[in-house]
């Protein structure tokens, strides 16, 4: 059974929305009451509101953090009308029930994401709203809770669908909506505390997150999937604005989030550019302009690039534009787009161009989680960088400042390479990028055969990686890894070290006449 609404209680910080539908609540003959601020808003608009203060008989006091915590409102949520010695008590203590329970919270995210100082912040914490909807979800079975302006518009179509109740089965709907919001607040406040406090032990209650949007399917078409936003906001993938193109994909949003963490790891350096495909980058260069950069990205894997995501370290110009259109591409993001390139992608309508306000930082903490049967496994993210500092020369041979640069920029794209990672590069670009092989030599096989192949394309004799260098996520167990890649040309290598047969691998190089540096740090990616 259905009880008809006849009494709604408002009380919201977002107030969009709210005149238009108090008004149509209000002509449907329902008796709302609400919070200061929330009544003053309907009281400017001439409706008829009973101020809570009035059913408590107690004043909002401690600049509103006590407004609803009574048990004249909590009684009123709480009743279960199914049963009588609830509703004997309300009798009893003449409490009113109501039906229906609109709020939103203070919004506590948006007060921290614009970064306020801490007394704000707590102050922002919203107590008794929370209280409420939590109340009114468990008793979803005597009431309907709106904690979402976009659900107006639906709870009118159900009292008018069902005699002026919500029925059940949206009751229940509603309900789950609440708890999904309290969870997700909560989330933010633990995950702000923990930011604040430099806690950066994982906790599965900071994974909390707000729905961006359901997607039509998962990484297949038999699978269900939804895009989160997390509660701490940045600039990120999930914070990027779409300018055109069709609605994106879980393939699409994974690809451009891989794409986007690795091209952030050149923030305030040359124009760089990063062609992903299924998660691994498949170009990765550095040029005097976006538009050289992604020549260079592109000319690594020219035939793996076709319908790829492409991501830049700067605001897409023109000239870069130009370039990208000339194939078949799936989406681009970058830290912004000038109007000339906005101009020149609108011509291909389904490319999706996402834009942001910045690039994420890599040093960022944050966590990453995976599923496993019957639980999931959280990690601080890889934040790990290598400073120049950090490197051990163990050659006879140490690298010539160029090959440094390129031992460096081949390893941060390491970084981003799924494992076992190898990356060929020279000049500020990858030449070749070994990738997800299960057995390291294999991988160096793959990047020195794709090195092969790119020059083919480019009508060039010799493969690119001559003359390049060779970086490798994890430390060469064996020699034989570096022996294929000193054969395909490379003369300088970059690797974390720690192998029991480290000796082995530094005798090898030495009489390859290589230079290899270790970093000390290792960046497996699965
Ligand atoms: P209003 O603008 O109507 O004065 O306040 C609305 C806000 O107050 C809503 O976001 C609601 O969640 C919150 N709220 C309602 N009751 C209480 C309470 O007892 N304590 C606190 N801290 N917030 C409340």
């Amino acid at each position: 059974m259905s009880p008809p609404v006849r009494r709604a209680l408002l009380s919201v910080s977002d107030k969009t929305g709210l005149i238009d539908f108090a008004k149509a609540l209000s002509q449907r003959g329902i008796a709302l009451v609400s919070t200061g601020g929330t009544a003053k808003a309907l009281k400017a608009e001439g409706l008829a509101v009973t101020d809570v203060s009035s059913v408590t008989g107690f004043p909002e006091i401690m600049d509103g953090r006590v407004k609803t915590l009574h048990p004249k409102i909590h009684g009123g949520l709480l009743a279960d009308r199914g049963n009588s010695e609830h509703v004997k008590a309300l009798d009893v203590q003449a409490i009113e029930p109501f039906e229906l329970l609109v709020v939103n919270l203070y919004p506590f995210e948006a007060v921290t994401a614009k970064g306020a100082a801490w007394d704000k912040a707590i102050e922002n914490i919203d107590i008794g709203g929370p209280a409420m909807i939590r109340a009114a979800a468990k008793n979803h079975g005597s009431l309907a809770v709106i904690v979402d302006p976009s659900d107006y518009a639906s709870v009118l179509a159900e009292l008018d669908a069902h005699q002026g109740a919500v029925s059940e089965a949206a009751r229940r709907r509603f309900a789950a909506k609440a708890f999904a919001r309290t969870a997700s607040y909560d989330a933010a406040i633990s995950q702000y505390f923990a930011r604040e406090l430099k806690d950066d032990a994982p906790d599965y209650a900071a994974l909390g997150g707000r729905l961006i949007q359901k997607l039509r399917y998962g990484e297949n078409p038999h699978q269900s999937a939804a895009f989160y936003r997390s509660a701490e906001i940045r600039e990120g993938v999930a914070t990027a604005e779409q300018l055109q193109g069709k609605e994106l994909s879980y393939n699409n949003i994974n690809d451009t989030d891989a794409a986007f963490e690795c091209v952030a790891e050149f923030a305030g350096r040359d124009a760089a550019c990063v062609i992903v495909k299924h998660a691994n980058p498949c170009g990765v260069a550095q040029g005097a302009s976006l538009a050289e950069a992604y020549r260079k990205a592109l000319a690594c894997d020219p035939v793996s690039a076709f319908g790829g995501i492409i991501a830049f370290n700067r605001p897409i110009d023109a000239q870069a534009a130009e370039e990208i259109v000339k194939i078949f591409t799936e989406v681009i993001i970058a830290p912004g787009a000038s109007d000339e390139a906005r101009a020149i992608i609108a011509d291909k309508k389904n490319l999706r161009l996402l834009v942001t306000r910045g690039l994420p930082d890599p040093a960022r903490p944050g966590l990453s989680f995976k599923t496993v049967a019957g639980g999931f496994l959280l990690q601080s993210r890889d934040a790990g960088h290598v400073a120049v500092s950090d490197l051990k020369t163990v050659t006879k041979r140490a690298p010539t400042a160029a090959e440094l640069t390129d031992l460096q920029f081949a390893f941060t794209v390491a970084k981003h390479v799924k494992s076992n990672a190898i990356v060929y590069a020279k000049a500020g670009a990858t030449v070749g990028i070994g990738a997800g092989q299960m057995s390291r030599v294999d991988s160096t096989r793959i990047a020195a055969a794709k090195s092969a192949e790119a020059a083919k394309a480019l009508g060039l004799a010799e493969p690119l990686a001559k003359g390049a260098v060779v970086a490798s996520d994890a430390f060469f167990p064996f020699a034989d890894g570096l022996v294929t890649a000193a054969e395909a040309g490379v003369t300088a290598v970059i690797q974390p070290g720690g192998s029991m047969r480290d000796a082995e691998v530094i005798k090898a190089a030495d009489e390859l006449g290589l230079a290899m540096v270790f970093t000390g740090m290792r960046h497996f990616r699965h």
